[in-house]
């Protein structure tokens, strides 16, 4: 049996997670789940978010599925989400953005995906005070992450039959850091002859995306800006509710949703799980278990498109009625 890390993240984190594990154990799978606790919830008793266990856990399992984790601010703490995509050298995160059934959108036929370097840039946490008036944050970024990612970046368009990458930058004011990740996109897009290449400053991009998405293919962008135009896809096709996520690197992977742990709605009932199930349903892809993955999704997909969702996106079902209408409809696909 697969053994997967579950991290089960706070917030709306733990209903999520349940959620998933419901669905998934609906599908008859089984999967030998390492649940691993982390965040804010933790910190009273092991002193940090983001307790070495977690990273062990993922070490060993290879693959996890992780809910979102809040890392408390001004408390000193490094980011939870940065650390663990940094110890375990994750250095792709992969979002791809489509339309779902039954979410009216202002836009049909988006199908972008958003391949944002997740190591360097000003996530890199290299921030000095200079003064009592003055602080800077450093903006690094490397030639050997530059490459692996647009390396990564036209892999994977290669592999899933896209057609354009397009990268994103602001070279013509960060001319040496953006100029850096372009060029190396550049050197990387003469080994694939098969893909179209553009590139695009990512200002003109943002009014491009909101303006006619369907021009854009798989987008390759430093952190930061990946950070931003990802949730700004994520709104285009009806929002962080449904924006799947994964984290990849060489020896391991993390799948998770792209938002955040939503604490207005944390302990309600009201998340929408969909986001969570999406990253689980590419996990299961990811390894081996295309059928089970398959039968899932239509199940999702067939809710969705009766109607049935959750407040975010317009609908009136509560996160655990919502679940439950997925599972009666898996039930009778297996
Ligand atoms: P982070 O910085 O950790 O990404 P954030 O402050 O950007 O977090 P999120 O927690 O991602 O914010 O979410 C922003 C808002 O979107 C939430 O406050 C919530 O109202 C809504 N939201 C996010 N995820 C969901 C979800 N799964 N279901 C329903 N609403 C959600």
């Amino acid at each position: 049996m697969k053994r997967i890390t579950l991290i089960k993240g706070d917030g709306i984190g733990p209903e999520i997670s349940d959620a998933v594990l419901k669905i998934i154990n609906a599908s008859g799978l089984s999967i030998d789940w390492d649940i691993q606790t982390a965040g804010a919830d933790v910190i009273e008793k092991e002193h940090t978010p983001l307790p070495d266990r977690v990273i062990k856990s993922v070490m060993a399992n290879g693959i996890a599925l992780k809910s979102p984790v809040t890392t408390p601010i001004g408390k000193g703490f490094r980011s939870v989400n940065v650390q663990l995509r940094k110890e375990l050298d994750l250095y792709a995160n992969l979002r791809p953005c489509y339309n779902l059934p039954g979410i009216k959108t202002r836009y049909e036929g988006v199908d972008i995906v958003v391949v944002r370097e997740n190591t360097e840039d000003l996530y890199a946490g290299i921030e000095n005070q200079i003064d009592e008036d003055t602080a800077e944050s450093i903006k690094r970024i490397t030639r050997p992450a530059s490459t692996r990612i647009a390396e990564f970046a036209f892999d994977y368009a290669l592999k899933n039959n896209r057609k354009e990458v397009c990268v994103v930058t602001k070279a013509n004011i960060c001319k040496l850091s953006d100029g850096l990740f372009l060029n190396c996109a550049r050197e990387v897009s003469q080994k694939f002859p098969q893909i179209k290449f553009r590139e695009i400053l990512v200002d003109n991009c943002c009014m491009q995306l909101v303006q006619n998405p369907n021009q854009f293919d798989v987008l390759l962008l430093p952190n930061l800006y990946g950070d931003i135009v990802s949730d700004l896809c994520a709104g285009l096709i009806g929002g962080l509710g449904i924006a799947q996520g994964a984290n990849i690197g060489k020896d391991y992977a993390v799948f998770e949703p792209v938002h955040g742990s939503a604490p207005d709605i944390a302990g309600l009932d009201k998340a929408n799980p969909t986001a969570m199930l999406m990253s689980a349903i590419e996990m299961l892809n990811y390894i081996g278990e295309n059928n089970t993955a398959l039968k899932i999704k239509t199940a999702l997909f067939d809710t969705l498109r009766n109607g049935i969702k959750t407040a975010d996106i317009g609908g009136d079902y509560s996160c655990s009625q919502f679940t439950d209408e997925i599972i009666k409809r898996l039930r009778c696909i297996i």
